[in-house]
């Protein structure tokens, strides 16, 4: 399937449709997912035009993974989470829902489950305090 430019985080990255962002590079753009699994869930994509892992540029795979590395510290500690799951799902048959590859970095609590994957809209003023927690850890 070729990459749709229109799909919504293409439209995040060239700031046609709204996001709460914590953080952005040269190669990378991280922010608050909308329909959060947990308080805190974000999102990090690469600024290049990939469905998947598959078709990433290797240089943004390894930019996508240093800042997944870098945000998950922060959310961790902006959550006090004692655990962070990561994942990056690839094609319609291992759940991706957005065709703009991405990682999740959702805080995770023993005894807490996690929410229904892409399902219920977040409060967006909650979200906006979030994505300021975060940046708050980052520093
Ligand atoms: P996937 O199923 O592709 O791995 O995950 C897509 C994620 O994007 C879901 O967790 C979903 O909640 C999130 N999402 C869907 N639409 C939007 C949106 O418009 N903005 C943001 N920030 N996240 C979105």
């Amino acid at each position: 399937m070729a990459y749709d430019q229109n799909n919504i985080f293409a439209k995040i990255l060239r700031k046609e449709a709204p996001c709460f962002p914590v953080y952005e590079d040269d190669m990378t753009l991280a922010f608050m997912d909308v329909m959060p699994q947990a308080e805190g869930h974000t999102l990090v994509i690469p600024k290049f035009p990939a469905e998947n892992l598959f078709d990433l540029d290797p240089e943004y795979a390894g930019a996508m993974a240093k800042t997944t590395k870098k945000i998950a510290a922060a959310v961790k500690e902006a959550f006090a989470a004692p655990g962070i799951l990561i994942a990056q799902l690839n094609g319609a048959a291992a759940g991706q829902t957005v065709f703009h590859i991405h990682t999740h970095i959702i805080p995770r609590s023993q005894g807490i489950d996690l929410k229904l994957h892409a399902r219920e809209l977040a409060d967006f003023e909650e979200l906006k305090r979030h994505a300021e927690r975060i940046r708050k850890a980052l520093g």
